[in-house]
């Protein structure tokens, strides 16, 4: 793929790139190294002081990175700013909390004094998608810049202009030279990154074929690898739901970003008994988006991120129909956008059951009772988020511990946050990102013992 900006809602290039030459990847990685050096001797009070610097750049310049955002990938523009603004709280968050997280950690032992003492481990390389292009890489380097690591981005190739204003984010904030660099490279080069034994640990967040390459690769050499892959979330509605939050609160789930995020709620999983007033709300919601140009405030929604996005998300849904799905409204493509899209009638073996459905379409499953709403739930090889709704918070307690999943809210949208770890198990990765689990993934947790 081509390393270009291309406005999704006009199929407009907008600027194309160069990709960055053998020589070039080893040069940044040489100066990547170096700045290791000093990086990790400083203190958190200095890390911290630039941390917070790089947040107030990011909310000083949120209107300029949103329409980044807007202009390359398609995000309403209200999005988009609210992405800049998370970011900042990301960077803030970490840089308070960084110290007491790595803070050592004493052990009980039989003699002596022994405790965990957190090390920085050196270059961290994070491949990164193109669904929340500030975000995702926000959330990966704040706890890692203050960890005492410093980061290689290599960003989707559809975000290069995003990829390039976070690298200026961290270099107008102070850091030094080389502690966050951009790398304007196509996935082919990710392999020789892996392969160089300056490079420590990798972090991917993006589709399964990409994740699984990456481990394997990050495996040949030993390396560490956090992945947070794709998601088919449930949204359980049980009869005693308040039906007309959880159907309303269904529509933002869904259409969040376009429907373009890996913890969108995709599987609505409906308790036989309200499952016609539910979707009674929830068709009528669906047709109250306001499709138009994503740079303008009054629209949700103008299109997908790529046309080959779009494409796939079609073919799914005719093959689904093509065996049974019913499209309850919406269906149709034109280049990029998909229309917002329900489907009830899904059933095992169908696309719209089977896999993860990136984009605005919404899948109805119907539940017999509790039980089978659960059983639906874990009927899936992904396993990130999920929420369920019912008035009854102790049995909702006891239910979502038995959904195979990385999160469950409950009368909630599912959405992340710096305090909250956030990852998943099955197919949907491994390890974890944000809050104190977050920061301590790619540190050494070293013991030490005095007699
Ligand atoms: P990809 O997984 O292909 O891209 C994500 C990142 O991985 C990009 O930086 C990409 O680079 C890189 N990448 C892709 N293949 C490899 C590889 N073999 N080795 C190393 N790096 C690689 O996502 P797509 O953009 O193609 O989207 C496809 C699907 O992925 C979506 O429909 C969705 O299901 C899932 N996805 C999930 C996301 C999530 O948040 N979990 C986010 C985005 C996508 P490059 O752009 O240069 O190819």
């Amino acid at each position: 793929m081509a390393i270009e900006s291309r406005n999704p809602f006009n199929n407009e290039v907008i600027k194309s790139f160069k990709e960055e030459t053998d020589q070039q990847i080893v040069d940044k990685i040489e100066l990547a190294e170096k700045s290791y050096d000093d990086w990790r001797t400083t203190n958190f009070t200095q890390r911290k002081e630039l941390m917070l610097k790089s947040a107030i750049l990011l909310r000083d310049r949120k209107e300029h990175y949103a329409s980044l955002m807007t202009m390359e990938m398609g995000k309403a523009k209200r999005e988009a700013i609210a992405e800049i603004e998370k970011c900042a709280l990301a960077c803030d968050y970490y840089a308070e909390n960084a110290e007491k997280f790595l803070s050592d950690k004493p052990l009980e032992v039989p003699k002596g004094e022994a405790y965990v003492a957190h090390d920085p481990i050196g270059i961290v390389l994070a491949i990164m998608p193109w669904n929340f292009p500030f975000w995702q890489v926000f959330r990966f380097a704040a706890p890692n810049l203050m960890a005492g690591n410093v980061g290689l981005l290599k960003h989707a190739s559809n975000v290069p202009q995003c990829a390039l204003a976070i690298e200026e984010v961290f270099v107008d904030a102070g850091f030094p030279k080389g502690c966050f660099q951009t790398l304007l490279v196509s996935s082919s080069k990710v392999n020789m990154i892996l392969d160089d034994k300056r490079v420590k640990a990798a972090t991917l967040t993006g589709s399964e074929a990409a994740g699984s390459k990456v481990a394997e690769r990050a495996g040949k050499n030993l390396k560490k690898t956090v992945l947070e892959l794709g998601g088919s979330d449930p949204f359980i509605v049980l009869k005693d739901a308040d039906i007309q939050e959880a159907a309303k609160t269904g529509v933002k789930a869904r259409m969040i970003n376009n429907g373009q995020s890996c913890i969108a709620a995709k599987r609505f999983i409906l308790e036989e008994s309200i499952a016609d007033d539910f979707l009674k709300i929830f068709q009528s919601e669906f047709e109250n988006i306001k499709i138009g140009d994503p740079s303008k405030d009054e629209f949700d929604y103008g299109s997908m991120a790529r046309e080959d996005l779009a494409k796939e998300l079609e073919e799914q849904v005719q093959k689904s129909v093509e065996k049974g799905a019913k499209v309850l409204i919406g269906g149709k493509r034109d280049k990029a956008f998909f229309e917002p899209t329900v489907l009830t009638d899904v059933k095992p073996g169908m696309p719209a059951y089977e896999e993860e459905l990136f984009g605005p379409v919404a899948v109805v499953l119907i539940a017999k009772d509790e039980k089978h709403a659960i059983e639906l739930a874990n009927d899936s090889r992904f396993g990130l988020g999920g929420s369920l709704w019912s008035k009854d918070i102790k049995k909702a307690k006891k239910l979502v511990r038995e959904v195979e999943s990385g999160a469950v809210y409950i009368n909630k949208l599912m959405a992340s946050h710096p305090a909250v770890p956030f990852g998943g198990i099955k197919m949907s990765g491994y390890g974890r990102e944000l809050s104190e689990m977050g920061i301590k993934e790619f540190v050494n947790q070293k013991t030490v013992w005095v007699d």
